[in-house]
C-alpha cells in the first residue's frame, strides 16, 4: 500500500529508475508538507507574509508535479519541475532570510535533491547553477547578514561544505550508476545461462532431440490443445530393428552414430513447428503430430520406414534387410475427455509390438 503510493504505481523497469520514482515521490510529498508548515509559521508567528505566499506557491507547484507524475508516469519532467521549484524557492528564501537563525542551512537540500532525482549530470548542473547564485549572495552578505555577524570564515565554511556535499552526492550517484550497470550485465549473462540450461534440460545430449523429461511435460499439454482445437492426434513410437545385434556386431560407438543419424532424419522429416519428436529410451523414439487431416498425417509418418531404410546403413545382422530399419506403431484419435497420455502411449506401444511381431520394418496402427 505504502510502496504503491511512493512508486506512483509505476512498473519496475530497472533499479535506477525505480529508485528515482520512489525518491521523487517521497521528496515531493515532503516538500509539500514542509512548505505548508513553514508557510503557517511565517504567516502566523513571524508575520513574514511574503515568504509565506512563496511557500504556499511552492507547495502548490510540488503538488502539481506529484499529480503529473501519477497521471503520466514520467519521472523526468516531474523531477525537473520539482527541482526548479525548490531552486527558486531557496534563492528567494535566502534573499529574504539573510541567514537569520542560520536559515541558509536549508539550501544543502538542493544538491541532495537535484542529484538524487535528476541523476548525476542534470542534477550537478542544477546544483552548480544554484551555487553560482547562492555563493555570491552569501559573499555579499558578509558583514551584513545576522546583524553584521556573518563573516569571511562563515562564508568560506559554508561554500566549501556546500561544494563538498555536491561532489559527494555526485560520486554517490556515479557509483550507484556503475553498480547498476554491472548488475545489468550480470543479469543479461544470467538470463543467457538460464536459457541455455532450459534448453539442456529438455534435450537429449546424444541426438539433440527432445528428451523424455520434455516428453512427459509437453504431451499432456498437446493433448489438451488438440482437444480444444478439435484436432486429431497422431501419437507414434519408433524402435530400431535388431539394434542389439547392430551394437554387438559394429560396436557401441557405431551404434551411437546410427542413433544420431536416425534422429537427424526423423527431425528433418517432421519439421513443422508443432511436430514433436522425442528420444524416450535407448533406441526408442516417440513423436506427436496434431492435425485436422489424420489420414495424410499418418501417411507422412509412415514414410519414415522407407526414409530410414533408404539411408542404406549396412546392417549385416538384420534378419529382414541388408540395411538398418525401424518399426513404427501409431495411435490416432480425436482427444476425448478422460483420454490421457498413458492411453496413447500404451496403444501405440501395442501397435509397435504388432509391427515387430509381423516382420518389422513396417507401420501398424492401433485400432
Ligand atoms: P527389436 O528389433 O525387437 O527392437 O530388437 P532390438 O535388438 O532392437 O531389441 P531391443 O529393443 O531390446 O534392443 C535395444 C538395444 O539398443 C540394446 C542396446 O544394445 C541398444 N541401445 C540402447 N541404448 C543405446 C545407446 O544409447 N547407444 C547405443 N549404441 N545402443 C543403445
Ligand atoms: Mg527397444
Ligand atoms: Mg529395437
Amino acid at each position: 500500500m505504502l510502496i504503491k503510493f511512493f512508486t506512483s504505481d509505476i512498473a519496475f523497469n530497472d533499479n535506477a529508475s525505480y529508485r528515482r520514482v520512489i525518491l521523487v515521490n517521497t521528496i515531493l510529498v515532503l516538500t509539500i508538507i514542509v512548505f505548508l508548515f513553514f508557510a503557517y509559521i511565517n504567516y502566523m508567528l513571524l508575520s513574514n507574509n511574503l515568504l509565506a505566499v512563496f511557500e504556499i506557491l511552492s507547495a502548490f507547484i510540488s503538488f502539481l508535479a506529484l499529480i503529473y507524475l501519477r497521471k503520466k508516469k514520467i519521472i523526468k519532467y516531474a523531477a525537473i519541475v520539482a527541482t526548479i521549484n525548490l531552486f527558486t524557492f531557496f534563492i528567494i528564501f535566502i534573499y529574504f532570510n539573510q541567514n537569520e537563525h542560520f536559515g541558509i542551512i536549508w539550501s544543502i537540500f538542493l544538491p541532495i535533491f537535484a542529484i538524487l532525482v535528476n541523476g548525476r549530470h542534470t542534477g550537478s548542473y542544477f546544483s552548480l547553477a544554484f551555487y553560482m547564485i547562492v555563493i555570491p549572495m552569501a559573499f555579499s552578505g558578509i558583514g551584513v547578514w545576522q546583524d553584521g555577524y556573518w563573516n569571511y570564515v562563515d562564508f568560506i565554511r559554508f561554500t566549501i561544505a556546500s561544494l563538498v556535499l555536491t561532489f559527494i552526492m555526485y560520486m554517490n550517484e556515479f557509483s550507484l550508476e556503475k553498480s547498476d550497470d554491472k548488475l545489468f550485465e550480470i543479469r543479461v549473462l544470467e538470463n543467457e545461462y538460464i536459457e541455455e540450461l532450459k534448453k539442456v534440460a529438455i534435450t537429449d545430449s546424444l541426438t539433440g532431440l527432445y528428451n523424455r523429461r520434455h516428453f512427459t511435460a509437453v504431451v499432456p499439454r498437446l493433448l489438451m490443445q488438440a482437444q480444444r482445437q478439435d484436432e486429431f492426434i497422431s501419437f507414434f513410437m519408433i524402435d530400431i530393428d535388431y539394434f542389439k545385434e547392430y551394437n554387438d556386431f559394429y560396436g557401441h560407438n557405431k551404434g551411437d552414430d546410427v542413433l544420431q543419424k536416425v534422429a537427424f532424419f526423423l527431425k528433418k522429416h517432421l519439421k513443422r513447428y508443432n511436430d514433436y519428436v522425442f528420444r524416450i529410451g535407448g533406441e526408442e523414439f516417440a513423436g506427436i503430430v496434431c492435425s485436422r487431416k489424420a489420414k495424410e498425417t499418418n501417411e507422412w509418418i509412415a514414410q519414415l520406414c522407407e526414409i530410414i531404410e533408404e539411408l542404406k546403413i549396412p546392417h549385416d545382422k538384420s534378419a529382414i534387410s541388408e540395411y538398418l530399419t525401424v518399426s513404427i506403431g501409431i495411435k490416432t484419435a480425436q482427444v476425448k475427455n478422460g483420454d490421457n497420455m498413458e492411453m496413447f502411449y500404451r496403444e501405440s506401444d501395442k501397435a509397435l509390438y504388432e509391427a515387430k511381431e509381423s516382420g518389422r520394418n513396417r507401420v501398424k496402427f492401433a485400432s
